[in-house]
């Protein structure tokens, strides 16, 4: 048993001092993950900071048509909201496609950004783990592998960011803001999560004594043609072998005017890549233009002994989910003949 003491934070920069002056406080927001981590002894705060009734649990529309997701904000009550349903419904997909009703209920926006891996071996102190002791060795590169990352990985980690609703946000060039001694600052969607290299141990660019209080979405919601598209062992309540975020604005019916792909669970973060978007761009809705765009982004993918299959799961993945978003057939097989 290890004790630890617990605050209740009363205010975003009460938060902020809290955690600023107990390097080993953590905050708990929903405790969906962090608790089962404690549980284990993998994670072992000192002190537990609760956030979860800061008032950070609102969707407000923002001067530039887009919306403010408050931290707090659980995973169903997002998912279910108008404003998401209708404008951002590949977000709402995403978030629907993670987890249970219960776990949604409780999950925060915030604690799903800030979820750590599930790679079995981070979970299991009798295994060497980089991620969770820095310079013990990664027991995934030669073990069981099968769920792991085929793109960004480093000789320290191949572990994978496991969030569903993270990969419809990094489609969608969301926006995190955080606050912390210094201030506030906004952290792009691509640069908050960080690729393994040789410091596996940080999944983020948030600062230890930062608290994440919003997300922000941009006007561009997609909301025609999108499709999420999570490939998993079981339908429900399973993390995503690979998922992909794929929308497109069309041009009539048959040019791509704007196009954005990000997949999940195929590395440390969610992974996307210019180039692949631009060859979607200008192009003609079809098969050879969306299996170039699934070349291109899998371009470096690398396997490993028991996860190589996952390259050319996730090449099918895109195009599939690519036809079903321009046929605007999100969750199901495409009706429309794509040439
Ligand atoms: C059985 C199971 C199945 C799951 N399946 C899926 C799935 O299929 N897809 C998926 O996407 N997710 C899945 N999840 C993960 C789940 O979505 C996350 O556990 C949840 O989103 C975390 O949110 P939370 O509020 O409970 O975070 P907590 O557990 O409270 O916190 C998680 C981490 O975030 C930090 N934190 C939380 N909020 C903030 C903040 N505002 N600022 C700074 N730090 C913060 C905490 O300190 C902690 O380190 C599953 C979880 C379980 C247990
Ligand atoms: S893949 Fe990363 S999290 Fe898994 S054992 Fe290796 S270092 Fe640890």
């Amino acid at each position: 048993m290890i004790n630890f003491q617990y605050t209740r934070a009363s205010d975003v920069a009460d938060a902020v001092r809290q955690i600023a002056a107990d390097p080993a406080a953590k905050f708990i927001a929903g405790g969906t993950n962090l608790i089962d981590l404690m549980k284990e002894d993998v994670e072992r705060p000192l002190r537990l900071i609760d956030i979860s009734r800061l008032p950070l649990k609102t969707v407000e529309e923002t001067a530039d048509g887009g919306l403010r997701i408050g931290a707090l904000v659980p995973n169903s009550d997002l998912a279910y909201h108008p404003l998401i349903a209708q404008r951002y419904p590949m977000l709402a997909s995403a978030i629907l496609a993670g987890a249970s009703a219960q776990l949604r209920n409780m999950a925060s926006t915030g604690g799903n950004l800030l979820q750590r891996t599930r790679c079995s071996y981070f979970y299991d102190l009798a295994t060497p783990c980089n991620k969770r002791e820095p310079g013990s060795g990664c027991s995934a590169i030669a073990g069981l592998n099968r769920m792991h990352a085929i793109l960004g990985t480093s000789e320290a980690c191949i572990a994978t960011h496991p969030s569903d609703m993270c990969v419809a946000l990094a489609a969608l060039d969301a926006k995190v803001h955080v606050v912390g001694p210094a201030g506030g600052r906004v952290i792009a969607f691509s640069d908050f999560h960080r690729l393994p290299e040789n410091t596996p141990q940080r999944d983020t660019n948030l600062q230890p004594n930062e608290i994440v209080t919003a997300v922000e979405l941009p006007a561009r919601g997609f909301a025609a043609n999108w499709t999420y598209l999570k490939i998993r062992d079981r339908l429900s309540y399973a993390f995503a072998l690979v998922s992909v975020a794929a929308a497109l604005e069309l041009e009539g019916d048959n040019t791509i005017k704007e196009a954005r792909l990000a997949l999940g669970s195929v590395a440390q973060k969610p992974w996307r890549d210019p180039s692949a978007e631009a060859a979607l761009r200008g192009q003609a809705v079809n098969q050879a233009t969306f299996t170039r765009a699934a070349d291109l982004l899998l371009h470096d993918a690398k396997g490993f002994e028991h996860n190589a299959f996952k390259i050319d799961l996730a090449r099918r993945a895109i195009v599939r989910a690519l036809t079903q978003a321009a046929a605007g057939t999100p969750q199901s097989q495409s009706d429309k003949k794509i040439r």
